[in-house]
C-alpha cells in the first residue's frame, strides 16, 4: 500500500485536479491512500474569514463569498453541465461556517479557527474525490476527523497515537482494499468529536501518520519542485536536487527551516522505516529523492535561509556566569513565551540567541527576563545554516556581510548576519 500526499499548490486550479487524477491513474502496483491539502491559498483565506468574524468585521461575508466562488467556479470547470450532485455537497459543507458565524464570536478563538480552517481541506476532498470517480478512478472519500484522534489543544492538536492507529486498523484499512481513498491533511478530531488542525502546512505530518498506522511501504509527497534540493531557489540561483537523503539529514534540514517537508514527518516514518519520497508533480516521471534510512552524508552541502531573525543577547545583571541555573531560567522563559530558539551560543556572561522577529512576543520576552537580566536586541537579520559546510562554502554566503554569530558543529555551521553597511 502506497500514501500519497498532495499539497495547496498541486491543486489550485482545475488543471492542477486533473493532474492529480492522471497521476494517480498511471498509478498501478496497488492499495493507495491519497492525503489531500485545501486547494491554493484557501488556508490563508479562511485564517483571514476567521480573523474577520473574531473582530466582528463587516468584510466576513465578503470574505467567505470569496472562498465559495473559487471552489463552485472550479467544479464548474471541472465538471461542466454534471456539477449538481458535488456542488449540492459542496453547498451544504459551507453551510456549517454560515451558521457558525451568525452567531457572535463566544468560544474560544482557537476553537473556532479550527471549525472554520479546516473546511478548506474537507470541500476540496470532496470535490478532488468526484472528479477522481468521474474520471474513472474509484475513489473513496473518508473524513480523517473520524481517524486521526487529538486532544483539544485547538491549532495545534496533539496526536493521541495509540487510539489513531486502533481505528485506523479497524475501521480504514478493510476500505483500502476495495477503493482508492482520498482523506484530508491538517486536520483531526478530539473524543468529543469537534475539529482540531495540526499546525499550519500539517497536511505531510498527516500524511506520515496514515502511513505509519498503515504500515505503508512508502510515502509520496508530490511538490512543485524535482526533490528536495540543496539550498530553496528563492534564495540560490544555483540549485542541486540530492537524489538519496537520511532520515538524520532530513530531519535536520526541516529542523533548521528547510521548507520542503514539513518538520514532524519523518520521525513517524523514521520509527517505521518507511521510504518518503519527494517528487515532481509537474513531471512526475522523474525519480525525485528518497529519503531513507541508508545512511550515505549529503552529496553537497546544503544551505537553509532564514530572514527577518532577532538576535537577543542576555547578560546576568549581577556579572554572575552563564551556567545551568541562569540558563534553566532563561529557558523557562523562552518556554513559557513560545518563542523558539533557531541558534544559541553563551560566553561567560553573556547567552546570546537568534529567533523569527516578533516584535510583541519579544517585547513580552525582554519584559520578563529584565528582572534578572540585561537584554540587547539587533533586528533585520539573517540566520543561513550550512549542513556538509567548508570554507568555500562560508565565503559563498558571508559575501558582503557582517557576520555577528557563528556557531559551528562538526556538520553543521550556522550563521547570523546582516548586510555590510
Ligand atoms: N492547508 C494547510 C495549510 O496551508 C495544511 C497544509 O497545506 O499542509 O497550512
Ligand atoms: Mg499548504
Amino acid at each position: 500500500m502506497d500514501i500519497f500526499k498532495f499539497g495547496g499548490a498541486s491543486v489550485k486550479d482545475a488543471d492542477g485536479v486533473r493532474n492529480l487524477a492522471n497521476i494517480v491513474r498511471n498509478y498501478k502496483k496497488g492499495e493507495l491512500l491519497i492525503v489531500i491539502s485545501a486547494m491554493g491559498k484557501i488556508t490563508n483565506k479562511l485564517e483571514e474569514l476567521t480573523f474577520a468574524y473574531l473582530a466582528q468585521s463587516d468584510k466576513v461575508h465578503a470574505i467567505l463569498d470569496e472562498v465559495k466562488h473559487f471552489h463552485f467556479n472550479l467544479i464548474e470547470e471541472l465538471f461542466e453541465e454534471k456539477a449538481s450532485a458535488v456542488y449540492d455537497d459542496i453547498a451544504n459543507t459551507f453551510v456549517e461556517i454560515d451558521w457558525l458565524i451568525e452567531d457572535e464570536p463566544e468560544n474560544n478563538p482557537d476553537y473556532i479557527y479550527d471549525q472554520i480552517v479546516s473546511i478548506g481541506e474537507v470541500v476540496s476532498t470532496k470535490i478532488i474525490a468526484a472528479w477522481l470517480n468521474e474520471s474513472n478512478n474509484k475513489a473513496l472519500w473518508v473524513d480523517a476527523r473520524n481517524y486521526i484522534q487529538t486532544d483539544n489543544t485547538y491549532r495545534e492538536g496533539k496526536v493521541d497515537w495509540d487510539k489513531t492507529k486502533q481505528i485506523i486498523q479497524k475501521d480504514l484499512l478493510p476500505l483500502i482494499h476495495q477503493n482508492i481513498i482520498v482523506t484530508q491533511g491538517f486536520i483531526g478530531g478530539t473524543s468529543e468529536n469537534y475539529t482540531t488542525t495540526l499546525g499550519r502546512e500539517g497536511s505531510d505530518y498527516s500524511a506520515a501518520i496514515f502511513a505509519s498506522c498503515l504500515d505503508a511501504e512508502a510515502l509520496t509527497i508530490w511538490k512543485d519542485v524535482p526533490g528536495v534540493l540543496n539550498a530553496d531557489p528563492k534564495w540560490f540561483d544555483e540549485t542541486e536536487k540530492i537524489p538519496q537523503l537520511s532520515y538524520h539529514d532530513a530531519i535536520e534540514l526541516t529542523y533548521y527551516g528547510a521548507t520542503v517537508i514539513h518538520p514532524k514527518t519523518i520521525k513517524p516514518l523514521q520509527n517505521k522505516g518507511i521510504p518518503l519520497f519527494v517528487r515532481s508533480f509537474i513531471q512526475p516521471e522523474g525519480s525525485g529523492t528518497a529519503i531513507t534510512k541508508d545512511n550515505n552524508p549529503l552529496p553537497v552541502p546544503s544551505f537553509i535561509f532564514k530572514v527577518n531573525q532577532a538576535l537577543i543577547s542576555i547578560f546576568p545583571k549581577d556579572y554572575s556566569f552563564i551556567i545551568e541555573e541562569n540558563l534553566s531560567n532563561i529557558f523557562e522563559l523562552f518556554h513559557q513565551h513560545k518563542i523558539k530558539i533557531n541558534t544559541m551560543l553563551n560566553s561567560a556572561i553573556s547567552f546570546s540567541v537568534s529567533v523569527d522577529d516578533n516584535e510583541v512576543k519579544i517585547a513580552e520576552l525582554t519584559q520578563a527576563l529584565s528582572a534578572q537580566f540585561t537584554v540587547k536586541y539587533n533586528r533585520g537579520l539573517e540566520l543561513v545554516t550550512i549542513r556538509y559546510y567548508n570554507q568555500q562554502t562560508i565565503e559563498r554566503v558571508t559575501v558582503d556581510k557582517d557576520i555577528l554569530l557563528e556557531v559551528k558543529s562538526r556538520h553543521t555551521c550556522q550563521m547570523v548576519m546582516k548586510n555590510k553597511a
